[in-house]
This record gives C-alpha cells, sequence and structure tokens, in this order.
C-alpha cells in the first residue's frame, strides 16, 4: 500500500464517521411541535414553545399530558394498562407516546433542518 492510499482511506474513513455522527445528531434533534393523533387522524397539534396541560376527553376515556421545556409526557390516563403514562417525556422529532387503548398517540415532529429536507 502506497503512502497516498492510506491518506486517502484515512479520509473515506473520517467521512463516514462524520457521517455516521452527523446522523445520530440529526435522530436526536429537537422537535417544534406536538402532533396528537387519534384513531390515525390528526387531531390537534400544538407547538412545544408554549408550556401547557392540555386535557383530552376521547370517546376511549381520558389522557392529560403536559408540554414544559419542549418535551412532553403524560400526565395521567384512565386507560388500563398506564403504559403511556409510565412512558418517559418525549422531545425529540419522531419520538412517540402512545396510548393503545385509548388509540392514542403524541408525535414530535419539527426542528428546523427538518423543513428545509421537505
Ligand atoms: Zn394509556
Amino acid at each position: 500500500m502506497k503512502k497516498k492510499d492510506v491518506i486517502l482511506a484515512a479520509c473515506i474513513l473520517a467521512i463516514a464517521l462524520g457521517g455516521l455522527l452527523f446522523m445520530k445528531t440529526r435522530d436526536h434533534q429537537k422537535g417544534s411541535a406536538l402532533n396528537v393523533m387519534v384513531d390515525g387522524e390528526l387531531y390537534a397539534s400544538y407547538s412545544l414553545d408554549e408550556d401547557r396541560t392540555i386535557r383530552l376527553s376521547l370517546d376511549g376515556g381520558e389522557n392529560t399530558f403536559r408540554i414544559e421545556n419542549g418535551s412532553v409526557r403524560m400526565l395521567s390516563a384512565d386507560c388500563p394498562d398506564q403504559y403511556c403514562v409510565e412512558h418517559a417525556a418525549i422531545s425529540a422529532d419522531h419520538e412517540t407516546i402512545v396510548c393503545l387503548p385509548h388509540r392514542l398517540v403524541l408525535e414530535i415532529r419539527g426542528g428546523e433542518e427538518k423543513d428545509v429536507d421537505a
């Protein structure tokens, strides 16, 4: 192997690693909005910039969640499994909290870079 080839290989490796890191940071990109999906349909959308508590009365029951400091967590729900309440707070793009019994999905969306891509 010539010295030139080694340098070339190192460059390719560096670019590959850089790309991987770039993708990783993108995965953890902060979202800018919360989409509330009920039964697979968009029910409501909220900005993550504003702290607020939202109570939803659905056919299946009731869910209360809170938007605070750009993250979202389920405060309470009257579903039997309580998985949504036990779920950790979400804040990154594409993270979700699902309440299966109520067919409710809270999904983080947005982030400025994402909008440029779309
Ligand atoms: Zn639930």
